[in-house]
């Protein structure tokens, strides 16, 4: 199995932590989602990250500083919500007759993305972004979460 995760809202809170004034002293303290280093260390399947950028070398920032970047085989940083989708086409071509889910705070795109690609989507339901609903059928997760230590319990079982 291979997990695509989103960053922001996802792997941390990023409403919470990173004010839109934010300071390098503001990234320098992001801590990421309780279970989230956990996780990651253990699970063996492959992790790719998929995240936009808003600022220029904003995201490298934050990944440092979240102490993240060695547990992910790849690290795609896209610049448009297109650029996004697309990348996830690129891992699924990638890595053919592999089990992809993606794990993202947004049904409006990394949900909705993944699900147009035929992957299994879990919706991690946290930050302002927890009271959206579904406005299509493509924004409708496969599973939700409301604490990324849960993930481990949706992700669904090898056949
Ligand atoms: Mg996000």
């Amino acid at each position: 199995m291979l997990i695509i995760f989103d960053l922001d809202g996802t792997l941390y809170d990023r409403a919470g932590q990173v004010p839109d004034n934010y300071t390098e002293q503001d990234l320098q303290q992001l801590k990421p989602f309780p279970g989230v280093k956990e996780f990651l260390q253990s699970f063996s399947g492959t992790k790719i990250l998929v995240t936009k950028e808003t600022d220029p070398g904003l995201q490298d920032k934050k990944i440092n500083a979240l102490g993240i970047r060695p547990y992910f085989h790849s690290i795609y940083i896209c610049h448009t919500d297109e650029e996004k989708k697309k990348s996830f086409q690129e891992i699924q071509q990638q890595f053919p007759g592999e089990e992809l889910v993606v794990v993202g705070d947004r049904i409006d795109l990394e949900v909705k993305f993944g699900k147009e690609l035929g992957l299994k989507t879990v919706w991690m339901r946290q930050g302002k972004h927890r009271d959206r609903r579904p406005q299509e059928y493509w924004e409708v997760p496969d599973y939700e979460i409301s604490e990324f230590s849960e993930l481990a319990e949706v992700l669904p079982s090898p056949p």
